[in-house]
């Protein structure tokens, strides 16, 4: 090496093969925090192949949670990931979409940059995608690896100008700066009581057919591989034995590193790019995965929205009950409760064993007003509450409604016409006409009322959150609603937007615009979340106690 010449920044690539939801981005994530202990500076990075600029325009149905950063770019639901297992604040550079890429490129061909020639996949798209690639080592404190993961599975039309562009990085970065693993699966067939290595070789065999050998497999399978699997797979894909890693399936997530650590991965990778490191010291997430594994006490937390039938739609939130577990030394049981179904059976059968309840973000009419009951029940039955963005504004509406006898109190979302709209549009939303990455996104800051709950979670008086919304609570209601006893806990610094409410004398009851879960890391919870799963657990013990007095009481008259 030339003395004083910066050290190459090494490029990691992780395709999927055979079929999604294999989990690449906890192998990505997984795979960053092994470095980041070794002492590496780390990256992550998703490249989507949908056409849309941003997941932002996509139902939850299609993408699961829109993950929001704190520039305020809407993101995949990886990045989510990225950000806990490696703990850092990413940016809009670190998700690129085939919308953004074509994009760039079609405005620069009408600007006339490149005049006089075709515009094509191959080099313009894939210059633009290689240049997004770069982009993502350029932060202030420098990168060594840069892991980029490729949405989608080897096979399909749509993700091909991204699989050739990293191709080409493999030829202009240098063999030994670029790496190529591709994550697979090895399903068990029952009756034939094996692991089939079939779809690993057919994966493989697709993405050498565009230029492509893997260095390393991450085999995701349902029982451990064999040595004799792993060669035969290591045989027919072309990588050393040890280079065939298994990905088996664990009881948490946050599992998934020490298990490559265990296969050597990390090993293999420093060796494979030629990394100067420090040794691992995974103590830190060792402990954070044996207090996840070995709690003493549980809660049982009830989330009522209306696509409880993906999980993906709260991937943020169920994590950060985790984390919020971690610090309880709890475990959360999740209980999906459908608003409509709220709506239809009543409240009661489904509240009334929970130790808490959490109404998330969401938008549109249908299966508000189960979720404003549900609020009610809780309300009343002092059970703790924790309302997130439209939580927060079901929460107003309900307080509204039957405390402060507006019976016809109601969103603008929902209702046009309500003569008292408790929500309403922001004001900057009004003139608002496209959709796309129009809403109030990103961080704010928040100032916090002196001994509330929020200030007292936070410990501090200024915080900053996500936000992702259009409409809040309506200043012309405040008065109405503080005289009935509710607490304006958080207002933005010129004390124009009410950020966060409580109702005082209730057990824990906080409503938030803002969106916390897409702060929560599992080796620091979300003060929100770490005190209300407290007050979950308090909640359970005050109804075990009175449950046994009052069973006691039975015997005695007996
Ligand atoms: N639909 C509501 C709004 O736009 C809440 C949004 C959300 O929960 N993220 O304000």
């Amino acid at each position: 090496m030339i003395q004083n010449e910066k050290p190459a920044i090494k490029y990691i690539f992780i395709t999927g093969g055979v079929t999604s939801s294999l989990g690449k981005g906890i192998a990505a994530s997984s795979l960053g925090l092994l470095l980041k202990c070794r002492g590496l500076r780390v990256m992550l990075q998703k490249l989507d192949p949908y056409i849309n600029v941003d997941p932002g325009t996509m139902n939850p149905y299609q993408h699961g949670e829109v993950y929001v950063l704190n520039d305020g770019s809407e993101t995949d639901l990886d990045l989510g990931h990225y950000e806990r297992f490696i703990g850092v604040n990413l940016s809009s550079v670190n998700n690129v979409t085939s919308g953004q890429v074509y994009e760039r490129v079609i405005t620069r061909e009408r600007r006339g940059d490149y005049l006089g020639a075709t515009v094509q996949v191959i080099p313009h798209i894939t210059n633009e995608i290689k240049t997004r690639i770069r982009m993502a080592s350029e932060v202030k404190d420098g990168v060594d690896v840069v892991i980029t993961e490729i949405g989608g599975t080897v096979g399909d039309i749509e993700s091909l100008p991204f699989l050739e562009a990293i191709r080409q990085m493999g030829i202009d970065e240098g063999r030994g700066n670029v790496l190529f693993i591709h994550l697979t699966y090895v399903p068990y067939l029952k009756a034939a009581e094996e692991l089939k290595t079939k779809p690993t070789q057919h994966s493989v065999k697709a993405l050498r057919e565009i230029g492509i050998q893997p260095d390393i497999l991450l085999c995701r399978s349902q029982k451990e591989l064999t040595k004799d699997v792993k060669n035969k797979i290591a045989l027919f894909c072309n990588v050393p034995p040890e280079a065939v890693i298994e990905d088996l399936d664990c009881d948490t997530i946050y599992e998934v590193p020490l298990l490559f650590h265990d296969e050597m991965l990390d090993n293999l990778v420093i060796h494979y790019l030629n990394l100067w490191c420090k040794d691992l010291d995974l103590s830190e997430w060792e402990k954070i995965v044996h207090r996840i594994k070995n709690p003493s006490k549980e809660a049982t937390i009830g989330i009522c929205g209306k696509y409880i039938h993906i999980k993906d739609a709260y991937k943020s939130i169920i994590e950060s009950f985790v984390h919020a577990g971690i610090e309880n030394d709890c475990r959360v049981n999740i209980e999906w409760i459908s608003s409509e179904d709220v709506k239809k059976y009543g409240p009661e059968k489904y509240l009334k064993d929970i130790d808490g309840l959490l109404i998330p973000g969401g938008f549109g009419e249908r299966g508000i007003e189960g979720k404003i009951e549900a609020v009610q029940y809780v309300r009343e039955n002092m059970i703790p509450f924790f309302g997130i963005c439209l939580g927060m504004q079901c929460a107003t509406i309900e307080y509204a409604r039957n405390v402060c006898s507006i019976p016809d109190a109601n969103s603008l979302e929902f209702d046009q016409t309500t003569a008292n709209p408790v929500i309403h549009l922001m004001e900057d939303q009004k003139k608002i006409t496209q959709k796309g990455g129009t809403m109030r996104l990103g961080a704010y800051p928040c100032i916090l009322k002196p001994d509330t709950i929020a200030a007292k979670a936070y410990g501090v008086d200024e915080i900053s959150e996500r936000h992702r919304h259009r409409y809040e609570f309506n200043n012309e209601f405040r008065e109405i609603l503080k005289n009935e006893g509710m607490s304006l806990s958080g207002v933005s610094p010129d004390g124009s937007l009410v950020e966060i409410i409580e109702v005082p004398g209730h057990p824990w009851y906080l409503g938030v615009q803002f969106h916390p879960e897409l702060q929560s890391r599992p080796d620091k919870a979300h003060p929100l979340f770490r005190e209300f799963v407290k007050a979950g657990l308090e909640y359970r013990e005050r109804q075990s106690g009175s449950k046994s007095k009052k069973s006691e009481k039975v015997k005695s008259v007996e």
